[in-house]
């Protein structure tokens, strides 16, 4: 059975959360004189002189109603390698607790691990891609804190397989993070509508991608209002600025054009990976759910050193396990696409092989 007692570290539940005077007076107050910002104002036409809200009301308030949940079931992060690292800090003990990804996946788990001082186990995908359910269970121990699964997973592109998702969350006593960082580009709905049947469920997902706030840095979190509790004690009180605040509420009423724009990047995917089926020496497009795609070629690494001759930086990932000779590809505009495939058509004269 899972207990969050028990997988939260000490020191976190024994933490008294930062307070700020704002935080033990509520009601409408005329003078503030309680934070030592510049009362004068700021150097710009608009004044960023407060501090902002540290709990982020009117985001979450908007971004409930667009995802379906009540905002305590929300945590939102300066980007979700913010998210990422108080997963780290709120449960697993540095040089004590481990954790289990299922590489090739996104290499901030890792990163992330590694400065908190935490143990990685993998259980590598199946050469299909899919999570190996039995190798997993192999490397759970009692000090097992989070099983990190990225679904549509980067770099190969495909979503995981919901009944072995599911088959991870029934059977894990730790937490199950489901990194949904690319769902809108997905053909499988999100997890987060699960919260409510498995509260070792986290839900990862970002404003980087379908929304084109990458800038912004802002990372959303979904779990039980019990997690989530734990790591908005944890993260900094003002971790999510004012600026990004204030433009991530305007985005938030523009759901039409960013599904709008996910519609026309998933028509485009399609369209290039028919493109990159019919060229010359590539091996395999893999079906992508992403907005990218992963592409095997003959030469991998000379085709990519190529393209940046040509001022086109692809994501070189030949070198990773089960990507042997793959290229990662994000989806651009029509103009930047076309010159990318005119890029690779260059590739093939140069090599001698017929378009
Ligand atoms: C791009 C990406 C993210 C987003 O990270 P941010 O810090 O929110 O920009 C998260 N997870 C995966 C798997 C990604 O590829």
């Amino acid at each position: 059975m899972f207990n969050l007692d028990k997988i939260t570290r000490d020191n976190i539940k024994s933490l008294v959360a930062y307070s700020s005077a704002r935080d033990e007076f509520s009601g409408e107050a005329k003078v503030f004189l309680d934070a030592n910002e510049n009362s004068l104002g700021s150097p710009l036409t608009k004044w960023y002189n407060r501090y902002p809200d540290p709990h982020q009301v009117a985001v979450k308030t908007a971004l409930s109603q667009v995802k379906g949940i009540a905002p305590d079931h929300i945590l939102l992060g300066n980007g979700s390698d913010e998210c990422i690292d108080l997963l780290f800090r709120c449960f697993c003990n540095p040089s004590k607790d481990n954790v289990i990804i299922c590489p090739p996946t996104y290499g901030m788990y890792e990163v992330s691990a590694n400065v908190n001082a935490v143990e990685i186990r993998k259980a590598p995908l199946l050469e299909n891609f899919q999570l190996d359910l039995i190798h997993l269970e192999t490397l759970v121990d009692e000090n097992t804190k989070l099983i990190w699964l990225c679904s549509p997973n980067n770099p190969t592109g495909n979503s995981l397989n919901r009944a072995d998702i599911e088959t991870v969350l029934n059977n894990f006593n730790g937490i199950v993070v489901v990194d949904e960082a690319y769902i809108n580009f997905a053909k499988q709905k999100t997890f987060i509508q699960e919260l409510g049947e498995y509260p070792n469920l986290v839900v990862l997902q970002t404003f980087s991608k379908a929304w084109g706030l990458a800038g912004l840095r802002l990372g959303m979190t979904f779990a039980s209002k019990e997690i989530i509790a734990i790591l908005n004690k944890t993260k900094p009180p003002y971790n999510i600025n004012q600026v990004t605040q204030e433009l991530a509420l305007k985005a938030l009423e523009e759901v039409g054009q960013v599904n709008d724009m996910i519609n026309d990047l998933v028509d485009m995917r399609e369209a290039l990976a028919e493109v990159f089926e019919q060229m010359p020496t590539v091996e395999k497009v893999y079906p992508s759910d992403a907005n990218f795609l992963l592409v095997k070629i003959k030469q991998a690494r000379k085709v990519y050193e190529f393209l940046l001759t040509k001022g086109i930086v692809l994501r070189d990932r030949s070198s990773v396990k089960l990507c042997d000779d793959c290229l990662r590809i994000t989806i651009g505009t029509e103009k930047e696409n076309t010159i990318l495939v005119d890029a690779f058509a260059e590739w093939f004269d140069q090599i001698q092989v017929a378009v």
